[in-house]
């Protein structure tokens, strides 16, 4: 599992962002200076003139990063783009029994992209029943737009617990009243599977899933971070 800083996106510093190789299995993907690109947005330019003494007091900026394996007889290379804001803020300092004025950036650095995609958890310890079952294609999807958009990532996750009930051949449709197929909603098929698995543990555990995926797909509101990384936690569970 990822640090939780870098799951919240909450990092103040590109080299401070580091995790295993999924190509070697035992290199770790760290910084690499020679591979790191960054450029002030025309937006920042243009629009951030405000400044105090010659001094932005806000910039913007776009980055590339490469970060390599740390195995020799592998060093493949991700890719990680994103935003570097930095605002300035004034402190105080004593310098020599003095009282001077200085000035620091604070920087958020935001990812949106990571190539290949970043899986959040081990996925190889996974057995399915049915090898063209969708869903490690679920779970990679969640993953990809993990870093972009939470209800797209929660939404994802959804559909991996509907490809989950699929694999276990939980039924999607019954005949309703009226003579008509009618589509089994997810919260029954959850517990139609948890009665046949008898996984009462995991029932908790899926429904919590499934309400975190209503959220993000039909509630009209967003689906905030922390609900996001508490479904990537959840799932690592499994
Ligand atoms: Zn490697």
């Amino acid at each position: 599992m990822l640090d939780s800083n870098i799951l919240q996106n909450n990092l103040s510093k590109i080299d401070h962002l580091s995790f295993k190789c999924q190509t070697c299995n035992v290199g770790t993907k760290v910084f690499d200076r020679d591979k790191y690109f960054e450029a002030e947005s025309a937006f920042s330019r243009n629009e951030f003139r405000r400044h105090i003494n010659g001094i932005h007091t806000n910039i913007h900026k776009r980055f590339s990063a490469g970060l390599t394996s740390t195995n020799p007889d592998c060093k493949d290379i991700s890719i990680v783009l994103g935003d570097c804001n930095s605002l300035i803020r004034f402190v105080t300092i004593d310098y020599e029994g003095q009282t001077i004025e200085a000035h620091i950036y604070d920087v958020k650095i935001i990812i949106y992209d990571i190539i290949p995609t970043l899986h959040l958890f081990d996925l190889g310890r996974f057995s399915f029943k049915n090898p063209d079952s969708s869903i490690i294609k679920e779970l990679e999807d969640a993953f990809d737009v993990f870093w972009q958009s939470n209800d797209c990532s929660g939404m994802k996750i959804r559909s991996f617990l509907e490809a989950l009930m699929d694999d276990n051949n939980i039924p999607k449709k019954t005949i309703g009243k009226a003579g008509k197929e009618v589509e089994i909603k997810l919260h029954l098929r959850i517990e139609l599977f948890v009665k046949q698995f008898i996984k009462h543990d995991l029932e908790d555990i899926l429904k919590n899933l499934k309400d975190f995926g209503n959220f993000a797909s039909h509630s009209g509101q967003s689906l905030p971070r922390e609900g996001l990384i508490l479904m990537i936690k959840l799932l690592s569970l499994f």
